[in-house]
């Protein structure tokens, strides 16, 4: 049995090493102080800052997350893992995902950068441009995307994730991204929550571990628990792939109040009411993803998102979402 700790992880950092305006000192006492314990740096096509990391993180008491963010006209790929530099010039506009080979070649994960973005005037370059012709190439999209708020559709990405998700790419992760730049703080920020093996006893390994294993939940601040208790009353986390059906909702909301519940699965989104510790589950088509707002569902009221819990899936059967 896995020894799982949810861990409050930023996974999109920049510093002097590209266009923020914090050194990797600075960024990481900024991000330790508002309670981030693991912490990515991914500059914008470069690994220049990478020495500083990890001492930084240790003298801090949080664990580094070495990354890179391949950045082209294009659109922006991130690269969580990734040690070396990623030579960014000969990318054609065709291929986004020989960007992501790249990456997996270097042990890295690919994740797609704030994928709804306005680019010009804004910021050239930000916006997504790639045709992707194979969702497979990704291990993770950034469904919020807090850096620029105004400028970056959250809504739109969490709903391209959903459709990735039914339209057969079960295995995409979601998380958010601070993108941070040392700009002032808006109050929009979120934080990823990896739930990570104590098993593993190499920091960045277990977070590329949960990652890839979509153990993960995106919250507006402190730890929302979302986990499913399946038919043979085993509690399930997200990514999970489990027999059984899904038959009961098990929430801990930190403390907060009059949350509305939101299910999405393949066929459609539902209204579940408001929090409780434990709610039942109507019957649901091959995942489950679950979302918490501040009253009226909005994603500027979004308080936590789950990745995707896949009931009734045999180890062994033919099960459309089973990997097994
Ligand atoms: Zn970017
Ligand atoms: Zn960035």
């Amino acid at each position: 049995m896995k020894q799982i700790r949810w861990v409050n992880a930023q996974l999109h950092n920049h510093t002097v090493h590209s266009d923020g305006k914090a050194t990797v000192p600075e960024m990481v006492e900024a991000l330790a102080n508002r309670g981030a314990e693991l912490i990515a740096l991914t500059d914008h096509n470069s690994v220049s800052g990478h020495p500083q990391l990890l001492p930084a993180c240790r003298e801090k008491g949080v664990h580094g997350l070495r990354g890179i963010e391949v950045t082209t006209f294009y659109g922006h790929v991130l690269g969580l893992g990734v040690k070396e530099y990623i030579d960014w010039r000969g990318y054609s506009p065709e291929c986004p995902e020989k960007i992501c080979r790249d990456i997996r070649k270097l042990g890295g994960l690919a994740g797609l950068a704030h994928p709804i973005r306005i680019g010009y005037p804004a910021v050239t370059g930000c916006a997504w441009l790639y045709h992707i012709s194979d969702y497979d190439a990704f291990d993770y999209i950034e469904i919020l995307n807090t850096s620029d708020f105004q400028f970056c559709r959250n809504d739109l990405a969490i709903e391209l994730w959903i459709n990735r998700l039914r339209a057969g790419n079960t295995h995409l992760a979601a998380v958010s991204g601070l993108d941070y730049h040392a700009r002032p703080w808006h109050g929009k920020e979120t934080v990823t929550w990896l739930g990570m093996d104590s098993g593993i006893a190499d920091p960045e390994s277990a977070a590329l571990d949960a990652i890839r294993s979509q153990r993960a939940i995106v919250c507006k601040d402190s730890l929302i628990r979302i986990e499913v208790r399946d038919s043979y009353r085993n509690r399930q986390l997200p990514g999970s792939r489990f027999s059984g059906t899904a038959q009961e909702l098990l929430l801990d909301t930190a403390g907060k109040e009059n949350l509305t519940v939101v299910l999405w699965d393949q066929n459609g989104s539902q209204i579940l009411g408001t929090a409780k510790p434990s709610m039942p589950l109507p019957r649901i088509e091959q995942f489950l993803v679950v979302a918490l707002y501040r009253g009226v569902p909005d994603v500027l009221n979004l308080e936590a998102i789950s990745n995707p819990f896949f009931p009734d899936c045999t180890r062994g059967g033919n099960h459309p979402v089973c990997n097994n």
